[in-house]
Protein backbone atom coordinates (compact mmCIF):
# COMPACT_ATOMS: atom_id res chain seq x y z
CA UNK A 1 0.00 0.00 0.00
CA UNK A 2 3.00 2.20 0.28
CA UNK A 3 2.92 2.98 -3.14
CA UNK A 4 -0.84 4.56 -3.32
CA UNK A 5 -1.35 7.99 -1.47
CA UNK A 6 -2.49 7.78 1.97
CA UNK A 7 -5.59 9.15 1.94
CA UNK A 8 -6.78 6.01 -0.45
CA UNK A 9 -6.41 3.52 2.16
CA UNK A 10 -9.17 4.83 4.07
CA UNK A 11 -12.03 4.99 1.09
CA UNK A 12 -15.28 3.46 2.22
CA UNK A 13 -16.63 0.80 0.28
CA UNK A 14 -19.63 1.90 -1.94
CA UNK A 15 -22.43 1.23 0.38
CA UNK A 16 -24.30 -1.46 -0.84
CA UNK A 17 -24.01 -4.97 -0.77
CA UNK A 18 -26.04 -7.54 -3.48
CA UNK A 19 -28.93 -9.66 -1.91
CA UNK A 20 -31.16 -12.01 -3.86
CA UNK A 21 -34.51 -12.05 -3.58
CA UNK A 22 -37.52 -12.64 -6.00
CA UNK A 23 -39.14 -8.75 -5.90
CA UNK A 24 -36.01 -6.09 -5.90
CA UNK A 25 -37.09 -2.95 -4.86
CA UNK A 26 -34.11 -1.50 -3.52
CA UNK A 27 -31.78 0.19 -6.26
CA UNK A 28 -34.75 2.32 -7.62
CA UNK A 29 -34.56 0.37 -10.57
CA UNK A 30 -37.40 0.50 -13.63
CA UNK A 31 -39.45 -2.68 -13.16
CA UNK A 32 -40.02 -2.14 -16.67
CA UNK A 33 -37.33 -3.36 -19.02
CA UNK A 34 -36.71 -2.42 -23.19
CA UNK A 35 -40.07 -2.85 -25.22
CA UNK A 36 -39.51 -5.88 -27.25
CA UNK A 37 -39.16 -4.29 -30.49
CA UNK A 38 -36.51 -2.09 -29.23
CA UNK A 39 -34.29 -4.34 -28.18
CA UNK A 40 -34.91 -6.34 -31.03
CA UNK A 41 -34.08 -3.32 -32.67
CA UNK A 42 -30.57 -2.54 -31.11
CA UNK A 43 -29.59 -5.96 -31.15
CA UNK A 44 -30.27 -5.88 -35.08
CA UNK A 45 -28.03 -2.86 -34.94
CA UNK A 46 -25.04 -4.22 -32.75
CA UNK A 47 -24.80 -7.08 -35.25
CA UNK A 48 -23.51 -4.64 -38.04
CA UNK A 49 -20.47 -2.88 -35.66
CA UNK A 50 -17.09 -3.57 -36.50
CA UNK A 51 -15.84 -5.01 -32.77
CA UNK A 52 -12.41 -4.12 -34.43
CA UNK A 53 -12.73 -0.76 -34.28
CA UNK A 54 -12.71 2.45 -31.48
CA UNK A 55 -15.22 3.95 -31.45
CA UNK A 56 -15.83 7.94 -31.60
CA UNK A 57 -13.80 9.34 -28.88
CA UNK A 58 -16.44 11.20 -27.15
CA UNK A 59 -19.26 9.22 -29.13
CA UNK A 60 -19.86 12.55 -30.67
CA UNK A 61 -22.70 11.12 -32.68
CA UNK A 62 -24.78 10.14 -30.12
CA UNK A 63 -23.53 13.40 -28.03
CA UNK A 64 -25.34 15.04 -30.93
CA UNK A 65 -28.39 13.13 -30.56
CA UNK A 66 -28.80 13.45 -26.79
CA UNK A 67 -28.11 17.67 -27.35
CA UNK A 68 -31.47 17.67 -30.35
CA UNK A 69 -33.23 15.78 -27.91
CA UNK A 70 -32.49 18.02 -24.70
CA UNK A 71 -32.00 21.21 -26.98
CA UNK A 72 -28.53 21.96 -25.30
CA UNK A 73 -25.58 22.69 -27.32
CA UNK A 74 -23.92 19.94 -28.28
CA UNK A 75 -20.07 21.09 -27.08
CA UNK A 76 -22.40 21.69 -23.42
CA UNK A 77 -23.24 17.38 -23.23
CA UNK A 78 -20.88 15.37 -21.73
CA UNK A 79 -21.30 11.24 -21.71
CA UNK A 80 -19.93 8.98 -19.40
CA UNK A 81 -20.61 5.34 -18.18
CA UNK A 82 -22.97 6.01 -15.54
CA UNK A 83 -23.98 9.77 -14.01
CA UNK A 84 -21.52 8.36 -11.21
CA UNK A 85 -18.75 8.72 -13.07
CA UNK A 86 -19.43 12.37 -14.06
CA UNK A 87 -19.69 12.98 -10.35
CA UNK A 88 -16.75 11.54 -9.58
CA UNK A 89 -15.31 13.77 -12.74
CA UNK A 90 -16.84 17.14 -11.87
CA UNK A 91 -15.62 16.05 -7.48
CA UNK A 92 -12.12 15.34 -8.80
CA UNK A 93 -12.19 19.05 -10.53
CA UNK A 94 -13.79 21.18 -7.94
CA UNK A 95 -11.37 22.64 -5.10
CA UNK A 96 -14.53 21.73 -3.12
CA UNK A 97 -17.60 19.83 -2.04
CA UNK A 98 -20.79 21.28 -0.72
CA UNK A 99 -23.27 18.69 0.42
CA UNK A 100 -26.70 17.83 1.70
CA UNK A 101 -26.55 15.47 4.97
CA UNK A 102 -28.26 12.80 3.64
CA UNK A 103 -27.51 12.90 0.38
CA UNK A 104 -26.77 10.66 -2.67
CA UNK A 105 -24.10 9.09 -1.25
CA UNK A 106 -21.86 9.25 -4.27
CA UNK A 107 -20.85 12.73 -3.67
CA UNK A 108 -19.15 12.43 -0.08
CA UNK A 109 -17.45 8.96 -1.33
CA UNK A 110 -16.10 10.73 -4.86
CA UNK A 111 -14.80 13.78 -2.23
CA UNK A 112 -13.08 11.15 0.22
CA UNK A 113 -11.42 8.86 -2.86
CA UNK A 114 -10.16 12.65 -4.63
CA UNK A 115 -9.30 13.97 -1.39
CA UNK A 116 -11.52 17.34 -2.03
CA UNK A 117 -12.37 19.29 1.48
CA UNK A 118 -16.44 18.56 1.75
CA UNK A 119 -18.78 20.01 4.16
CA UNK A 120 -22.62 18.95 4.30
CA UNK A 121 -25.50 20.77 5.33
CA UNK A 122 -28.42 18.87 7.11
CA UNK A 123 -31.41 18.94 5.71
CA UNK A 124 -34.24 21.30 6.98
CA UNK A 125 -37.19 20.54 9.51
CA UNK A 126 -39.64 18.19 7.09
CA UNK A 127 -36.58 17.17 4.33
CA UNK A 128 -36.79 21.02 3.21
CA UNK A 129 -33.92 22.33 1.64
CA UNK A 130 -31.89 24.36 3.75
CA UNK A 131 -31.32 27.24 1.49
CA UNK A 132 -29.99 30.08 3.95
CA UNK A 133 -27.19 27.38 5.55
CA UNK A 134 -25.95 26.60 1.75
CA UNK A 135 -26.00 30.16 1.22
CA UNK A 136 -23.68 30.72 3.74
CA UNK A 137 -22.14 28.32 3.32
CA UNK A 138 -20.72 28.84 -0.22
CA UNK A 139 -20.19 32.72 1.10
CA UNK A 140 -17.76 31.71 3.82
CA UNK A 141 -15.83 28.94 2.13
CA UNK A 142 -11.86 29.43 1.41
CA UNK A 143 -12.84 29.15 -2.13
CA UNK A 144 -15.93 28.22 -4.25
CA UNK A 145 -16.43 24.75 -5.57
CA UNK A 146 -19.31 22.51 -6.96
CA UNK A 147 -23.09 22.48 -4.95
CA UNK A 148 -24.45 19.29 -5.41
CA UNK A 149 -28.26 19.04 -5.34
CA UNK A 150 -30.44 16.31 -6.14
CA UNK A 151 -33.82 17.02 -7.22
CA UNK A 152 -36.43 15.20 -6.32
CA UNK A 153 -33.48 14.48 -3.43
CA UNK A 154 -32.34 10.88 -2.42
CA UNK A 155 -33.07 8.99 -0.33
CA UNK A 156 -36.15 11.11 0.92
CA UNK A 157 -38.07 11.62 -2.82
CA UNK A 158 -38.63 15.58 -1.77
CA UNK A 159 -38.95 17.64 -4.92
CA UNK A 160 -37.40 21.17 -4.26
CA UNK A 161 -38.85 23.69 -6.31
CA UNK A 162 -37.65 26.22 -9.17
CA UNK A 163 -37.98 29.44 -6.76
CA UNK A 164 -35.80 27.67 -3.82
CA UNK A 165 -33.18 25.98 -6.83
CA UNK A 166 -32.88 29.66 -8.13
CA UNK A 167 -31.85 31.32 -5.22
CA UNK A 168 -29.03 28.93 -4.71
CA UNK A 169 -28.03 29.42 -8.26
CA UNK A 170 -28.07 32.97 -7.38
CA UNK A 171 -25.64 32.48 -4.71
CA UNK A 172 -23.65 30.04 -6.74
CA UNK A 173 -22.95 32.96 -9.40
CA UNK A 174 -22.38 35.57 -6.10
CA UNK A 175 -19.35 33.42 -4.77
CA UNK A 176 -17.97 31.74 -8.05
CA UNK A 177 -19.38 28.07 -7.24
CA UNK A 178 -21.39 25.68 -9.85
CA UNK A 179 -24.55 24.35 -8.27
CA UNK A 180 -25.45 20.80 -10.31
CA UNK A 181 -28.58 19.63 -9.98
CA UNK A 182 -28.65 15.73 -10.47
CA UNK A 183 -31.68 15.38 -12.04
CA UNK A 184 -32.04 11.32 -11.90
CA UNK A 185 -35.51 11.52 -11.28
CA UNK A 186 -36.83 14.52 -12.93
CA UNK A 187 -39.35 12.08 -15.23
CA UNK A 188 -41.15 11.41 -12.07
CA UNK A 189 -41.61 15.02 -10.66
CA UNK A 190 -43.28 17.95 -11.51
CA UNK A 191 -40.72 19.91 -12.59
CA UNK A 192 -37.10 20.12 -14.16
CA UNK A 193 -33.97 22.93 -13.85
CA UNK A 194 -32.80 22.68 -17.26
CA UNK A 195 -34.41 25.82 -18.78
CA UNK A 196 -33.16 28.10 -15.55
CA UNK A 197 -30.03 26.41 -16.72
CA UNK A 198 -29.89 27.17 -20.40
CA UNK A 199 -26.87 29.93 -20.53
CA UNK A 200 -25.97 29.82 -17.24
CA UNK A 201 -22.34 29.11 -16.54
CA UNK A 202 -22.57 28.68 -12.75
CA UNK A 203 -25.49 26.07 -12.94
CA UNK A 204 -25.22 22.11 -14.64
CA UNK A 205 -27.66 19.16 -15.21
CA UNK A 206 -26.79 15.86 -14.32
CA UNK A 207 -28.81 13.57 -16.05
CA UNK A 208 -29.18 9.29 -16.85
CA UNK A 209 -30.34 6.89 -18.82
CA UNK A 210 -30.61 4.20 -15.43
CA UNK A 211 -33.84 5.20 -13.94
CA UNK A 212 -37.16 6.19 -16.44
CA UNK A 213 -35.53 4.91 -18.98
CA UNK A 214 -34.91 1.48 -17.40
CA UNK A 215 -31.81 1.16 -18.84
CA UNK A 216 -29.21 0.66 -15.59
CA UNK A 217 -27.16 -2.36 -16.47
CA UNK A 218 -25.96 -0.28 -19.84
CA UNK A 219 -24.54 2.58 -17.44
CA UNK A 220 -24.81 5.70 -19.46
CA UNK A 221 -25.20 9.61 -17.84
CA UNK A 222 -24.75 12.57 -18.87
CA UNK A 223 -24.13 16.08 -18.22
CA UNK A 224 -25.74 19.67 -19.77
CA UNK A 225 -23.46 22.40 -18.88
CA UNK A 226 -21.96 25.32 -20.20
CA UNK A 227 -19.25 24.85 -22.92
CA UNK A 228 -16.17 26.04 -20.93
CA UNK A 229 -17.69 23.41 -17.85
CA UNK A 230 -17.95 21.25 -20.70
CA UNK A 231 -14.76 21.02 -21.72
CA UNK A 232 -12.97 20.58 -18.29
CA UNK A 233 -14.91 17.29 -17.72
CA UNK A 234 -14.94 16.28 -20.86
CA UNK A 235 -10.61 16.87 -20.60
CA UNK A 236 -10.64 14.88 -17.45
CA UNK A 237 -12.69 11.45 -18.86
CA UNK A 238 -10.45 9.19 -20.42
CA UNK A 239 -10.84 8.88 -24.35
CA UNK A 240 -13.35 6.44 -25.82
CA UNK A 241 -14.80 6.00 -22.54
CA UNK A 242 -18.43 5.33 -24.53
CA UNK A 243 -18.15 2.02 -25.97
CA UNK A 244 -19.21 1.70 -29.49
CA UNK A 245 -21.95 -1.04 -28.08
CA UNK A 246 -23.25 0.97 -25.82
CA UNK A 247 -23.26 3.97 -28.05
CA UNK A 248 -25.46 1.92 -30.68
CA UNK A 249 -27.95 0.55 -28.32
CA UNK A 250 -28.61 4.43 -26.82
CA UNK A 251 -28.44 5.82 -30.59
CA UNK A 252 -31.53 3.25 -31.19
CA UNK A 253 -33.37 4.35 -27.77
CA UNK A 254 -33.45 7.60 -28.71
CA UNK A 255 -34.96 6.75 -32.04
CA UNK A 256 -38.00 5.24 -29.99
CA UNK A 257 -38.53 7.20 -27.08
CA UNK A 258 -42.26 6.83 -26.68
CA UNK A 259 -42.18 4.08 -23.85
CA UNK A 260 -40.51 5.97 -21.55
CA UNK A 261 -43.36 8.26 -20.85
CA UNK A 262 -46.00 5.18 -20.91
CA UNK A 263 -43.99 3.90 -18.25
CA UNK A 264 -43.17 6.65 -15.99
CA UNK A 265 -46.83 7.36 -15.81
CA UNK A 266 -47.08 4.00 -14.85
CA UNK A 267 -44.51 4.18 -11.94
CA UNK A 268 -45.90 7.83 -10.88
CA UNK A 269 -49.51 6.18 -10.48
CA UNK A 270 -48.58 3.40 -8.54
CA UNK A 271 -46.44 5.44 -6.27
CA UNK A 272 -49.28 7.67 -5.33
CA UNK A 273 -51.10 4.36 -5.51
CA UNK A 274 -48.78 2.85 -2.75
CA UNK A 275 -48.53 6.03 -0.70
CA UNK A 276 -52.47 6.75 -0.11
CA UNK A 277 -52.35 2.66 1.29
CA UNK A 278 -49.61 3.13 3.22
CA UNK A 279 -51.81 6.25 4.89
CA UNK A 280 -54.07 2.99 6.82
CA UNK A 281 -51.14 1.41 8.45
CA UNK A 282 -51.34 1.38 11.80
CA UNK A 283 -47.29 2.40 11.90
CA UNK A 284 -45.63 3.16 9.04
CA UNK A 285 -45.93 6.43 7.54
CA UNK A 286 -44.41 7.29 3.97
CA UNK A 287 -43.22 10.46 2.92
CA UNK A 288 -44.66 12.30 0.18
CA UNK A 289 -42.07 11.53 -2.79
CA UNK A 290 -41.99 12.71 -6.31
CA UNK A 291 -39.03 10.13 -7.29
CA UNK A 292 -39.72 6.43 -8.07
CA UNK A 293 -39.62 5.42 -4.95
CA UNK A 294 -40.82 5.85 -0.71
CA UNK A 295 -38.93 6.87 2.05
CA UNK A 296 -40.92 5.27 5.03
CA UNK A 297 -40.35 5.20 8.70
CA UNK A 298 -41.08 1.83 10.25
CA UNK A 299 -40.75 1.42 14.28
CA UNK A 300 -37.28 -0.58 13.36
CA UNK A 301 -35.79 -0.67 9.88
CA UNK A 302 -33.94 -4.06 11.17
CA UNK A 303 -36.87 -5.76 11.85
CA UNK A 304 -39.10 -4.05 8.55
CA UNK A 305 -35.92 -5.46 6.05
CA UNK A 306 -35.77 -8.21 7.55
CA UNK A 307 -39.32 -9.40 7.78
CA UNK A 308 -39.81 -7.86 3.81
CA UNK A 309 -36.89 -10.18 3.33
CA UNK A 310 -38.10 -13.18 4.14
CA UNK A 311 -41.33 -12.54 2.73
CA UNK A 312 -39.34 -11.93 -0.80
CA UNK A 313 -39.04 -8.62 -0.96
CA UNK A 314 -35.69 -6.52 -0.93
CA UNK A 315 -35.66 -3.09 0.40
CA UNK A 316 -32.92 -0.59 1.43
CA UNK A 317 -32.33 0.68 4.62
CA UNK A 318 -31.75 4.17 5.61
CA UNK A 319 -31.34 3.86 9.47
CA UNK A 320 -27.87 4.70 9.41
CA UNK A 321 -28.43 8.72 8.79
CA UNK A 322 -29.14 10.32 11.82
CA UNK A 323 -32.75 11.02 12.34
CA UNK A 324 -33.68 8.41 10.36
CA UNK A 325 -34.47 6.24 12.87
CA UNK A 326 -36.82 3.18 11.06
CA UNK A 327 -36.43 4.51 7.75
CA UNK A 328 -36.29 1.85 5.19
CA UNK A 329 -36.58 3.05 1.12
CA UNK A 330 -38.91 0.93 -1.38
CA UNK A 331 -38.47 1.64 -5.04
CA UNK A 332 -41.63 1.85 -6.99
CA UNK A 333 -42.30 -1.58 -8.75
CA UNK A 334 -44.96 -3.58 -11.18
CA UNK A 335 -48.52 -3.15 -9.40
CA UNK A 336 -47.74 -7.34 -9.20
CA UNK A 337 -44.89 -6.60 -6.90
CA UNK A 338 -46.05 -3.04 -5.25
CA UNK A 339 -49.15 -5.44 -3.94
CA UNK A 340 -46.62 -8.37 -2.76
CA UNK A 341 -44.95 -5.57 -0.93
CA UNK A 342 -48.35 -3.66 0.44
CA UNK A 343 -49.71 -7.01 1.70
CA UNK A 344 -46.19 -7.47 3.43
CA UNK A 345 -46.19 -4.43 5.16
CA UNK A 346 -49.68 -4.36 6.09
CA UNK A 347 -49.12 -8.29 8.02
CA UNK A 348 -46.26 -6.38 9.52
CA UNK A 349 -48.15 -3.97 10.83
CA UNK A 350 -50.66 -6.51 12.43
CA UNK A 351 -47.58 -8.40 13.94
CA UNK A 352 -46.47 -5.08 15.75
CA UNK A 353 -42.74 -3.94 16.23
CA UNK A 354 -39.30 -4.98 17.89
CA UNK A 355 -40.73 -6.27 21.02
CA UNK A 356 -43.12 -9.16 19.78
CA UNK A 357 -41.16 -9.78 16.03
C1 LIG B 1 -29.54 6.48 -9.34
C2 LIG B 1 -28.92 7.83 -9.21
C3 LIG B 1 -27.94 8.24 -10.10
C4 LIG B 1 -27.62 7.36 -11.27
O1 LIG B 1 -26.33 6.97 -11.36
P1 LIG B 1 -25.88 6.18 -12.67
O2 LIG B 1 -24.42 6.06 -12.42
O3 LIG B 1 -26.20 7.06 -13.85
O4 LIG B 1 -26.61 4.89 -12.71
C5 LIG B 1 -27.40 9.51 -9.96
N1 LIG B 1 -27.82 10.34 -8.98
C6 LIG B 1 -28.77 9.97 -8.12
C7 LIG B 1 -29.24 10.92 -7.09
C8 LIG B 1 -29.34 8.71 -8.20
O5 LIG B 1 -30.28 8.33 -7.32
Amino acid sequence: MKAFKPHVAAIPRYPYAKVQAPIKLDQNESPYDLPEEVKRAVLERLATLPFNRYPEMHAETLRETVADFEGWSERGVVLAPGSNVLIQTLVAAAQRVLDLEPSFPHYKLSATLTATPYQAVPLGEGFTLPVEALVAAMREAETPGVLFIPNPHAPTGTFYSPDALSQLADAASTYGWLMVVDEAYYQFAPAHFKRQAQGQGHVAILRTFSKAWGLAGVRVGYLLASEEIAEVVQNLLPPFVIPATTAALLQTVLEHPGYVAEHTERIRRERERVFVELKAHPTWKAYPSHANFLLIRTPDAEVAYKELLARGILVRRQDHYPGFEGCIRVSIGTPVENDAFLKAAFELGREGTKEDA
